[in-house]
C-alpha cells in the first residue's frame, strides 16, 4: 500500500533547511535509520479521526545508543526542532507514534531493545525502551526464569512506554508504573541522569530501592516531556505455585454497584491478588465476535440485542475477572471466601479455573491469559466492531472504587456515547483504591461522519466528567490540552509548576512539546 502522506515540515522550516537537518541526522545514525515520506507508515496515528491529520511527523530517527540520542538532541537544540519520543510507538487508540506538534521528528527507540539484566533472586529486570512485553516474556521463558512479567491487553508495546504512560496489566504487578524501580534518562541538554540509587556510581541496589537520597525524580518522567528514558528497572513477580483465575458474571446492568462494592474489600485486604477487570458484555463481545451478527442498525445497540449476546455467548452484563495466587491450600481457601461474597449477588455466576505457576500458553483459556502474564493481542479485534476500516480510541476516566461512583460514570459515559450513535463497550479496571473506567470506542475510519463524531464526542465526555468531579488520566494527543485545562486547582498551579520545570530543563522546547498539555514558554497557547 502506498501511503498518501502530506509532507509535514517542522514549524517555521523551509524544505531546504529541513534537508540540512536530515543530512545531519543521517550522518549520525546512518541513512537506513532516518525515515521520511512513505516510510513513515508506522509513525502515523493508525486510527486518526482528525481532519487532514494535524499530527503528521516530518521524519523519524532511530538511534541505537545513548550517545546517538545525545547527538540527535544537539541537532534538535541547534535548529530548535520539536522531537517526539516513542519506545515501540504502539500507543494505539491514543495517537500511536504520532506527535502532538505536526512536523516533529519522532525519536523511535525500537532499536534499543536489550534486556540488560534479570535478577532471579531479587525479582527484577533492567530493560532498554524497545523491549516489548512479548520479548521479555519470551526471554524469561527461554532462559528458564521463574519470574512473570505483567502484560497489558496488547503485548506488542514496550514495558517502558506503557509504564511511563501509567498503563496497566492484570497480574499482581498490574499497576505498571508502581513497579518501576530506577531509570536512566537523557535530558534535553544531553545530560544522563540515573534516578534513585542509580545516582551513585556502582551502587548495587538501583533496581531494589526506589528512593535514594533526596526528592524522588522518577515521577517527573512519567507522562512527561522532561527527558528520554533509556533504561528502566521493573520488578517482576515470582511465579506462584498455583494460580486460580476467577470470573464473576452478573446478569443485570444494575448489578454494577454490587460487583464493585463486593470487589473493593477483597482487593483492599489482599484476598484477591490482582486488580479486577469488570467488562460489560459488549466489551467482551467486541473481542470475540462481529457486531453485525447481533445488530446492524445505525444507532447504538439496543438492550434486547445485548441481552441476546449475554445469553448466546454465555456472558454476564458485567464480567469481573481476577486471579488468586499462592500455594494450592491458600489459593483455594481464598477463592472460597471470594465465591461466598459474590454469590450474595442474585443470579451471579462464579467460575474458577486452576493453573500451575508455569502454565503452558496453549493450555490457557484465552480469556485468562492476562491474569497469568501470557502475552496476547486478541483485544485489537474490537477495533473492527463497527466494520469497514477498523479504528478505536479509548476514554479513560479515574473512578473511586465505589459502586455509586461507578454507576454514575457508567450512566454518564453510556448516555453521551449513545447520543452520538456509538455502543458503550467498556467497564472498570478496579484496583484497591481506584478504578479506571474505560470506554472502548470503535469506529469505521472509512466513514467520515462516524469519524467526525469521535472528535465531537470526546470534549463532551470530558466536560460531563468534569462537571461530576472526575477526570481522565490518559488520552489521545488531540485532547491533551482539553484535559489538562480541567486540572485547574488554584488557577492551574500544578501546570504552572510543570511549566516552570519544563522551561528550566528544556529551554528550547525540543522534547515532546504539548505532551499532557505542557508547553515550553515559546509555544504556550
Ligand atoms: P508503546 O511502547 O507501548 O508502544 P509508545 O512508545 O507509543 O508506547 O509510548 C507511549 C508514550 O509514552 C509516548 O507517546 C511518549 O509520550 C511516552 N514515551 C514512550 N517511551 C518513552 C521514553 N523512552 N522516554 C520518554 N517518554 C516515552
Amino acid at each position: 500500500m502506498v501511503l498518501q502522506i502530506s509532507p509535514a515540515l517542522p514549524p517555521g522550516f523551509t524544505g531546504s533547511e529541513f534537508d540540512q537537518v536530515l543530512y545531519d541526522l543521517r550522518r549520525l545514525v546512518g541513512d537506513a535509520n532516518v525515515l521520511t515520506g512513505s516510510d513513515l507508515g508506522n509513525h502515523l496515528d493508525p486510527y486518526s479521526f482528525s481532519d487532514g491529520d494535524p499530527y503528521t511527523p516530518s521524519a523519524a530517527v532511530l538511534p541505537s545508543s545513548v550517545e546517538e540520542i545525545q547527538a540527535i538532541l544537539a541537532v534538535a537544540n541547534q535548529h530548535r526542532i520539536p522531537l517526539w519520543t516513542v519506545s515501540r510507538g504502539r500507543n494505539f487508540g491514543y495517537g500511536g507514534a504520532s506527535p502532538r506538534v505536526a512536523g516533529s521528528i519522532i525519536v523511535d527507540l525500537n532499536r534499543m531493545n536489550q534486556v540488560l539484566e534479570v535478577d532471579e533472586e531479587a525479582g527484577y529486570a533492567l530493560v532498554e525502551p524497545g523491549v516489548s512485553f512479548s520479548a521479555l516474556h519470551e526471554h524469561l521463558r527461554s532462559t528458564g526464569s521463574s519470574l512473570w512479567v505483567s502484560v497489558p491487553d496488547l503485548s506488542w508495546g514496550s514495558l517502558t512506554g506503557n509504564a511511563l504512560e501509567r498503563g496497566f496489566g492484570y497480574t499482581a504487578h498490574g499497576d505498571h508504573s508502581a513497579f518501576i524501580c530506577g531509570m536512566e534518562v537523557v535530558l534535553a541538554d544531553g545530560r544522563v541522569v540515573r534516578t534513585g540509587m542509580g545516582a551513585m556510581t556502582g551502587n548495587s541496589a538501583w533496581q531494589m530501592y526506589k528512593g535514594g537520597f533526596g526528592p524522588s525524580l522518577d515521577g517527573l518522567f512519567l507522562q512527561s516531556n522532561y527527558g528520554i528514558v533509556t533504561k528502566m528497572g521493573v520488578w517482576l513477580m515470582p511465579a506462584p505455585e498455583q494460580a486460580i483465575v476467577c470470573s464473576a458474571q452478573a446478569r443485570n446492568e444494575d448489578d454494577l454497584a454490587a460487583v464493585i462494592d463486593t470487589l473493593r474489600p477483597l482487593l483492599l485486604d489482599g484476598t484477591i491478588s490482582t486488580n479486577s477487570m469488570v467488562g460489560n458484555a459488549l466489551a467482551v463481545a467486541s473481542m470475540i465476535t462481529d457486531r453485525h451478527l447481533w445488530y446492524d442498525g445505525p444507532g447504538p445497540m439496543p438492550d434486547e440485542a445485548i441481552r441476546r449476546i449475554c445469553d448466546e455467548l454465555h456472558l454476564g452484563w458485567w464480567n469481573a475477572r481476577f486471579a488468586v495466587y499462592g500455594t494450592p491450600k491458600v489459593a483455594q481457601a481464598k477463592v472460597e471466601v471470594i465465591r461466598q461474597a459474590f454469590e450474595k449477588i442474585p443470579g451471579l455466576e462464579f467460575i474458577a479455573r486452576t493453573y500451575p505457576g508455569n502454565p503452558v500458553p496453549d493450555q490457557v483459556h484465552p480469556a485468562d491469559r492476562a491474569q497469568l502474564g501470557v502475552p496476547s493481542t486478541d483485544l485489537i479485534r474490537m477495533a473492527g466492531w463497527r466494520g469497514g476500516e477498523p479504528a478505536h480510541t479509548d476514554f479513560s476516566l479515574v473512578c473511586p472504587p465505589k459502586g455509586a461512583d461507578a454507576v454514575k460514570q457508567m450512566r454518564l459515559i453510556r448516555a453521551r456515547v449513545e447520543e452520538h450513535g456509538f455502543d458503550y463497550a467498556g467497564g472498570f479496571t478496579t484496583f484497591p483504591r481506584h478504578a479506571i473506567a474505560l470506554a472502548l470506542l470503535s469506529f469505521d475510519k472509512s466513514d467520515p461522519e462516524q469519524t467526525a463524531r469521535v472528535g465531537q464526542l470526546f470534549p463532551e465526555l470530558i466536560a460531563d466528567a468534569a462537571a461530576a468531579g472526575y477526570a481522565p488520566y490518559r488520552s489521545h494527543i488531540a485532547f491533551m490540552d482539553t484535559i489538562a485545562d480541567r486540572y485547574d486547582f488554584n488557577n492551574h498551579a500544578a501546570r504552572s509548576l510543570q511549566e516552570t520545570i519544563k522551561d528550566a530543563v528544556d529551554p528550547n522546547g525540543i522534547l515532546s512539546p504539548g505532551k499532557q498539555g505542557i508547553w515550553n514558554a515559546g509555544r504556550r497557547p
